[in-house]
């Protein structure tokens, strides 16, 4: 495993970071829960490829990924290992909110200490509205001074020059962005949060999970020498700008096939590079209909329509060209629906009622892309 200075916050992490946001689940659907023991073992399986950098958030897998961490981190494990968790800001409704969420998390987690506790999502707009509200930064001043946590960081959903102007405060020890070869919109603000001796953490390495499926478009750029999953995770691992890359494993071979990539410190050449970005260019209409997978949308849908595998359907189609294996995602999500209202449905249960798209850290108009999907599927 390759190690990499975390910006100057004196600790040194893996390049491969573990996101237990897909952690195994033993129920499908929106209620779900983490089968804890399978998690642990997984969580486990990364720490001992090498992985000393996980990341979880108050809210992951229905509240149950934190649990999960903290019995990974038991056994030994705690001190080899550099924790992060996330603070859901927009539950923060009054000053003392802070302490009780951290404290619930402390709790969840069965640590004494978190090192890099993140305000989860945010943009420029929460400094002057929630962080100044409820005094965000002397509340973890004081967590600070207590031990309580060692670091404050933030996760990052704005316009890429939002993320100078947090940087700036001088409040932050290290930022998590978007980052990957379908979307480097970051790339310039992650470079100055470095400048600025910031850790830098990249998420969606392999486009939550898009890159895992996508065919030889971007294998092309590299003489077909790598799978486009392992060309993801490389094209992240050789910008130096960033310090991790943190990706959202569900099974062991996600874990083994990772571990193996951030093993070899080989970035790609600057020749393949370019490549790449020529590509990229090409698929300009990806950018569009870009959908992280973050699944934030899913539970405000009133009719259960599970959005982000409507929109991988579509972007397999469009982007990618796999028509058949994207037809066959709709028709399976279609197919499995049925009549049932507590079952996930596909584009056709959409009522245009515009609540997703209020939450979409991405911006996306997801009704048009729904009625595409329609149109598109349906009748093949
Ligand atoms: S617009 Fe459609 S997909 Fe979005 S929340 Fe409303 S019903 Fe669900
Ligand atoms: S549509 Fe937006 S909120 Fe929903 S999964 Fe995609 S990026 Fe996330």
């Amino acid at each position: 495993m390759q190690y990499r200075n975390f910006g100057n916050t004196g600790f040194r992490i893996s390049a491969l970071g573990f996101g237990a946001m897909r952690l195994p689940i033993s129920t499908p659907g929106p209620s779900a829960s983490p089968d804890l023991d399978a998690a642990v073992k997984l969580l486990r399986r990364g720490f001992t490829a090498g992985i000393n950098y996980v990341d979880t958030a108050y809210f992951y897998c229905d509240g149950q990924s934190e649990i999960a961490v903290g019995r990974a981190l038991k056994d030994g494990w705690r001190d080899k290992v550099v924790l992060s968790t996330k603070l859901p800001l927009n539950q923060v409704k009054c000053i003392d909110d802070f302490r009780r969420i951290l404290e619930d998390q402390l709790r969840k987690l069965d640590t004494d200490h978190i090192d890099f506790y993140h305000l989860h999502g945010i943009g420029e707009a929460a400094l002057t509205g929630p962080i100044r509200e409820f005094k965000i930064f002397e509340s973890a001043a004081r967590a600070r001074d207590e031990g309580l946590i060692h670091h404050l960081s933030f996760s990052f959903h704005d316009r890429p020059e939002a993320m100078k102007t947090l940087v700036d405060t001088g409040e932050f020890s290290s930022v998590l962005c978007q980052y990957n070869l379908l979307d480097t919109a970051n790339a310039e603000a992650a470079a100055y949060a470095a400048s600025k001796g910031l850790g830098t953490v990249a998420m969606g390495p392999v486009g939550g999970g898009r890159l895992a499926f996508a065919g030889s478009i971007f294998e092309d750029a590299v003489g077909g020498r790598l799978t486009t999953p392992e060309l993801a995770l490389r094209y992240v691992l050789s910008n130096r700008n960033f310090n991790c890359a943190l990706s959202g494993m569900g099974t062991p071979e996600m874990v083994d096939a990772n571990a193996r990539i951030a093993d070899a410190d080989t970035p790609l050449t600057p020749g393949e590079v370019a490549a790449i970005e020529e590509i990229r260019e090409k698929c300009a209409e990806l950018r569009k209909l870009y959908c992280t997978g973050c699944a934030y949308c899913r539970p405000e849908c009133p009719k259960n329509v599970d959005i982000p595998a409507v929109l991988l359907a579509l972007i397999l189609y469009k982007v990618y060209h796999l028509e058949q294996h994207a037809r066959d995602r709709y028709r399976q999500l279609a197919t499995a629906a049925g009549n049932d209202p507590k079952t996930a449905r596909a584009a056709d249960g959409c009522v245009k009622c515009g609540k997703c798209e209020q939450v979409c850290p991405q911006k996306l108009p997801i009704r048009q892309f729904l009625a595409e999907a329609e149109e598109l599927f349906a009748e093949s």
